[in-house]
């Protein structure tokens, strides 16, 4: 059944056709380096680059476009001026849908970044500097972003949920001496005190900040250190503020990890490739015309925020929203009524929201009108097919192609998807590589796989937008992705290819389960009881078993008003058995209100695994987590069994 195509609309073949793809494909592998000489050209250089890759996996030194000289935030706004001034570049969605919405045109981005760059330079940011981003989703992070690549400071964003403590963990580690953030924010209608987090987060030692800078946004009451605080408005000004000459392989900025699997990793992305990348993929994957408006929900926070928010739109010249509140306030219809505002045509969100808003029934989104989707997105983790069935039947009313985008905070842009109009698409399938991407398959030993396989998924070259470097820790980047199979890049990630090449990533390679010797992704359980119209989300992990190995532990979590009891779990069991086989039949069913996730949705596994294992001592790094509460009231009903 998941194997089932769904066909792309004609009236969508306008972008890429599949001859063109596969073409254009083949092109990008036996011409890498005309291919990306060719696609730079999507950018302003101020000196063009001579070449395209330089780049070695053994020893591990990565280089795109090595002699160009250019700047993103050029590319990102001025260079759009004359001819799309008066585009809307942001339309700003407040949490509160009775407050006042903002849209700001290109020049008016444009002025509003020149300002904040200015104030950065006046509290003494120099090229090269780190500058760390805490701020709500409101445009002026946005701007704060553009304002650092402008004068050359490499940014750090911190999403504005993290504690005081992540924050400071983050400020440390990149040794940043400057803090851009809000006086609040506001989420679901509550208060973010975010300048109360930077307060806290700087008492802590280590953090050696010497000026912050606030911007006004919720008028709260703030607290003061004269000399290291700042207004933005009192700073900020309109001289003139060119744009500083970047290399190519100079750092634009660094983002942590979502910290799904371990301590979270400080990635380094640098100016020329990554700015190509960005630019690339926003305009294939999303098929992006002149007169779209695009939505990407995704917070500034993540890397998703980064280059389908910041970057990718802007350097495209598109129009898009931005959104400060979350799916589900004032009513799970807030993302339809956004939709209908303003005319959105792609929209680009994660499963844990599908998931989520599914939860809550139909009728939030069939209540709204929606004619202006053309385009749904998701990325963040497999989408369970019927998650995916939903999306497109009822949030895209079964008009609108998905494209289903598998990526990385290290990969810098989007990798594996099919293309609208290019490719049909299989609902839990990623789908195809995107141009010069060389997605391969690896078994343990790192023996490569051929045809439809699974395996351990790589990449067997580099790509513009590669991640270049863990900052401060080049030997853990190489530990990371580099050593497991040399000669190639380790995603970290398992996926089986199928006949007709398409890629379904089947969970981390370290969330493989081992029951008595047959090897299952945990992805493919979890779509099985997925399929249950009880079961709202699912997360499954291996735990210790006498005769097994391994046994299979799900915890399940249920639609809104439904109750667990014996007959259900029993039914569960059955239908993961006649779904996938017998092997696959669950062990324990642990039903709980609320799973544990990071702060940017994600499952985190990691810590199911040690509550399943009843190893609570050693939960690891929790600070990227959502709700440490969920944790106790697991360990509770796991003590319970
Ligand atoms: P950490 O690396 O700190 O553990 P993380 O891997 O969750 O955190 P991200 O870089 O935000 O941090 O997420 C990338 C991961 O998300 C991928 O490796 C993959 O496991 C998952 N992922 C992203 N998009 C998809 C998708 N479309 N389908 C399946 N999995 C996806
Ligand atoms: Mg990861």
């Amino acid at each position: 059944m998941t194997d089932s195509l769904v066909r792309a609309p004609e009236t969508d073949r306008t972008h890429a056709t599949p001859e063109q793809y596969a073409e254009r494909y083949a092109r990008s592998l036996s011409d890498n380096d005309a291919f990306w000489l060719e696609e730079a050209r999507r950018l302003d250089w101020v000196t063009a680059p001579s070449k395209a890759g330089n780049w070695s996996y053994d020893p591990v030194d990565i280089r795109w476009y090595d002699d160009g000289v250019l700047n993103l935030c050029h590319n990102a706004l001025d260079r759009h001026l004359d001819a799309r001034g008066e585009k809307v570049a942001l339309h700003f969605e407040p949490d509160d849908p009775e407050s006042e919405a903002r849209t700001l045109t290109y020049r008016e981005l444009h002025r509003e970044v020149v300002r904040i760059a200015n104030a950065l330079k006046a509290i003494g940011v120099k090229k090269g500097d780190r500058v760390t981003i805490y701020m709500p989703m409101i445009p002026e992070g946005t701007a704060a972003m553009l304002a650092c690549a402008r004068i050359g400071a490499i940014h750090s964003v911190v999403f504005g949920g993290f504690s005081p403590e992540a924050l400071a963990g983050r400020i440390a580690d990149c040794e940043s001496r400057f803090v851009i953030t809000a006086d609040g924010g506001l989420r679901g209608g509550k208060p973010v005190p975010l300048k109360d987090n930077v307060d806290a987060a700087l008492e802590r030692p280590g953090a050696g900040v010497e000026a912050v800078l606030v911007v006004r946004h919720t008028g709260c009451e703030v607290n003061w250190t004269e000399g290291r605080d700042f207004w933005l408005a009192d700073k900020a000004n309109d001289a003139d503020c060119p744009c500083e000459e970047m290399k190519a392989e100079d750092p634009l900025f660094i983002l942590y990890t979502s910290g799904s699997t371990g301590k979270p990793k400080g990635v380094l992305h640098t100016t020329g490739g990554y700015g190509v990348w960005a630019a690339l993929t926003f305009h294939y994957v999303f098929d992006v015309r002149p007169e779209d408006i695009f939505w990407c929900t995704a917070d500034i926070g993540w890397i998703t925020g980064h280059s389908y928010v910041a970057y990718g739109p802007l350097l495209n010249g598109a129009s898009q929203v931005i959104f400060e509140g979350v799916p589900n306030y004032p009513d799970a219809g807030r993302f339809w009524d956004v939709v209908d505002k303003y005319g959105v045509s792609i929209f680009y969100t994660a499963p844990t929201a599908i998931r989520a808003l599914m939860r809550e029934g139909d009728g939030p989104v069939t209540s709204r009108d929606r004619s202006s989707l053309r385009l749904l997105g998701t990325v963040g983790e497999p989408i369970n097919p019927e998650a995916w069935r939903w999306y497109h039947e009822v949030v895209g009313s079964g008009r609108c192609p998905i494209v289903d985008t598998w990526w990385q905070t290290e990969t810098g842009g989007i990798m594996i998807t099919t293309l609208p109009g290019a490719h049909d698409m299989k609902p839990g399938a990623a789908g195809k590589a995107l141009f010069g991407v060389e997605p391969v398959l690896v078994d343990g030993e790192g023996k490569l796989l051929e045809g439809a396989a699974e395996g351990n998924l790589c990449m067997a070259r580099s790509w513009p937008g590669q991640a270049r470097t863990v900052y401060g820790d080049h030997q853990r980047f190489v530990d990371t992705y580099f050593s497991t199979f040399p000669g190639r890049y380790f995603s970290g990630d398992g996926c089986r290819r199928d006949e007709d090449g398409y890629h379904w990533i089947t969970g981390r390679v370290d969330d493989v389960i081992n029951v008595s010797g047959h090897r299952m992704g945990t992805a493919e359980v979890e779509s099985a009881l997925v399929l249950h119209p009880t079961v709202a989300e699912a997360a499954v992990v291996g735990y210790p078993h006498d005769i097994k190995g391994q046994g299979i532990y799900c915890f399940v979590t249920l639609v809104a008003g439904e109750e667990p009891d014996d007959a259900l779990e029993r039914e569960l069991k059955a239908q993961v058995r006649s779904e996938i086989g017998p092997i696959a039949t669950p062990d324990l069913i642990h039903f709980t209100p609320a799973l544990p996730k990071t702060r940017s949705g994600k499952i985190m596994r990691r810590i199911l695994r040690k509550i399943a294992e009843n190893d609570y001592d050693s939960l690891g790094d929790t600070s990227t987590l959502a709700d440490p509460g969920v944790v106790d009231a697991l360990i509770a009903g796991r003590r319970n069994r």
